[in-house]
């Protein structure tokens, strides 16, 4: 077995290790990641897919966290505006649920907590005059809109590992860390390939678990460790429905259990809502969204809606499981969304354990972590994550909108639908999918809706894509627009030219 020394070696391919990946690559720092499954298969590819300050952690007095999250979104939104962008949301005020005071309340404090710079403010409605107010029910007549942001999370995950990958880090998916043990002052880590059956060793100075739901696994049974703290796990589930509005805004609807729901425009016909709260003891691989949350979500959203969903309304559900810092409450709404660290340092060889974090505070959690390993690397440069641009999000001033018409003027034989397709999921990079071609012809073999072989050939080659799977859900969202006929041969195809050739 070869045996490769680094300084970093990263447990989990979610939002939080891929983060942690790119930031050590970055400083200079040796860095090899490890996913047993795909990228974001994980908790990051399963979240309301919202970077937000999270409006109802006020209610907790999470102020720290959400001031944090606040400020992110303007950093997230100038570092990728291809996969993030603002959102306005609508939330219909219910007499029966918070009084107006209340969420007038934390709507300012939400307006000036985070030195917001490009997002409008909050404004109220009346939801029988104002456009947005049309699909509510008669009897809501007043509300509120502001702003938060819609990300792209798995592109996200992705997008954070390239990065990685070209500031020199090694991303290894479906590739389990199986072992590790400190010998002399460092780590010796094993992993195991799932494809390949393939065993490897390293050496390294540090390690960082960032396996999310499998944090406290990872610490008992890979380490062989223990720790102070727990994973708190709490499962969430979304449906989505064909979108039954119009307009681009998104709902948040207030429940009587003091929860709060988001109805989002989702994959330009859809809608994405969620999400639940439920404590989880199960396998965080098996989880799915049970016949009760799908009742709860659909009649949480007919109290307000005009136009009332139906069970069969829903084309798919799909759950997550939250890894939240254990800090002791009962009620699964009320566990802190902030994210801990546990600093193990025996004998030299650390271990930087990571308890919760949204999607939302990756960067600064990443930032944050490095300052706690900072110490056994005297060689680790500064802080450079909060103006650089993520991959395919170099747009001059993070002008999406200008780069647009940049595309327009650069392929003028691609149909606008297919353009704002590679517009939103790759930005800058559709250069590298688009190359050479001057007609559709030229993108290869077509598949169905807006998937063509040059995609496909880019994301193998430059994303890790190894199945079809990683391809129609993770990496794009094909499976939501394709037909059961179309992802079939597009997945016999894809298993009989990349799955059987590897
Ligand atoms: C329903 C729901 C809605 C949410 N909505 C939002 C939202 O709108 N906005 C927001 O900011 N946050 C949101 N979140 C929170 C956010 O999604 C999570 O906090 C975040 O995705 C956690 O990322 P992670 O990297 O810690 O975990 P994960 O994404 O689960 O990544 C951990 C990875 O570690 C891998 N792994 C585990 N063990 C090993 C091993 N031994 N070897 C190698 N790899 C291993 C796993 O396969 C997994 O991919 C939501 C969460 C849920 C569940």
């Amino acid at each position: 077995m070869t045996e490769t020394m680094v300084d970093l070696f990263v447990i989990g391919g979610g939002i939080n290790g891929a983060g942690v990946a790119r930031d050590a690559a970055g400083r200079g720092l040796s860095v090899v990641l490890c996913e047993k499954d795909d990228l974001a298969q994980g908790t990051s590819s399963r979240s309301g897919k919202l970077v937000h300050g999270g409006l109802r952690y006020l209610e907790y007095y999470e102020f720290r966290l959400v001031r944090e999250a606040l400020i992110e979104r303007e950093v997230l939104m100038n570092a990728a505006p291809h996969i993030i962008w603002p959102m306005r949301f609508v939330l219909p005020h219910s007499p029966d649920d918070r009084p107006a005071w209340l969420v007038r309340l934390g709507l300012f404090l939400y307006d000036h907590l985070g030195g917001r710079k490009k997002l409008p403010g909050t404004r109220t409605l009346n939801l029988r005059r104002d456009p947005e107010g049309a699909p509510i029910m008669d009897q809501y007549t007043r509300g509120f809109e502001y702003s938060d942001c819609w990300v792209d999370d798995a592109r996200l995950v992705v997008l954070n590992a390239v990065d990685a990958a070209e500031r020199g880090a090694t991303v290894l998916t479906r590739t389990a860390c199986t072992s590790a043990r400190r010998e002399g002052g460092a780590w010796t880590v094993t992993t195991k390939n799932s494809v390949t059956g393939e065993e490897r060793t390293y050496r390294a100075k540090c390690i960082v678990n960032a396996a999310g739901p499998w944090v406290s696994q990872v610490i008992n049974n890979v380490a062989g460790s223990n720790s102070t703290r727990n994973v708190r796990l709490v499962k969430g589930s979304h449906i989505i429905v064909p979108k039954f509005w119009e307009g681009q805004q998104a709902y948040l609807v207030q429940n009587h259990d003091k929860r709060v729901i988001f109805i989002n425009p989702y994959e330009g016909d859809k809608a994405l809502i969620g999400t639940t709260d439920i404590s989880y003891e199960g396998r965080a691989e098996e989880v799915t969204a049970d016949e009760s949350e799908i009742d709860y979500l659909i009649k949480a959203v007919n109290r307000y809606f005009k136009e009332k969903l139906r069970r069969e309304d829903v084309v798919q559900s799909f759950s997550g499981v939250r890894p939240l810092f254990d800090d002791g409450q009962g009620n699964p709404s009320a566990v802190t969304r902030d994210y801990v660290f546990d600093i193990d340092d025996q004998g030299g060889a650390v271990m930087l354990n990571i308890f919760g974090g949204k999607i939302t505070t990756f960067r600064e959690l990443a930032e944050r972590g490095l300052h706690k390993i900072a110490d056994y690397f005297p060689q680790m440069t500064g802080d450079w994550t909060e103006t650089a641009p993520l991959p395919g999000g170099d747009m001059p001033n993070a002008d999406y909108e200008a780069f647009r018409e940049q595309m327009k003027a650069n392929y003028p034989w691609m149909p606008r639908v297919l353009r704002k397709h590679y517009g939103r999921l790759y930005g800058t990079r559709i250069a590298q999918i688009a190359a050479g071609a001057t007609s559709l012809d030229g993108l290869g073999r077509h598949f169905g809706g807006n998937l063509y072989e040059a995609e496909v050939t880019y994301l193998v080659q430059n994303e890790w894509a190894q199945t079809a799977e990683d391809i129609l859900w993770r990496r794009t969202k094909h499976r939501l627009h394709l037909t059961q006929a179309e992802q079939a041969a597009f997945t016999e195809w894809f298993d009989t030219q990349f799955q059987k050739a590897a």
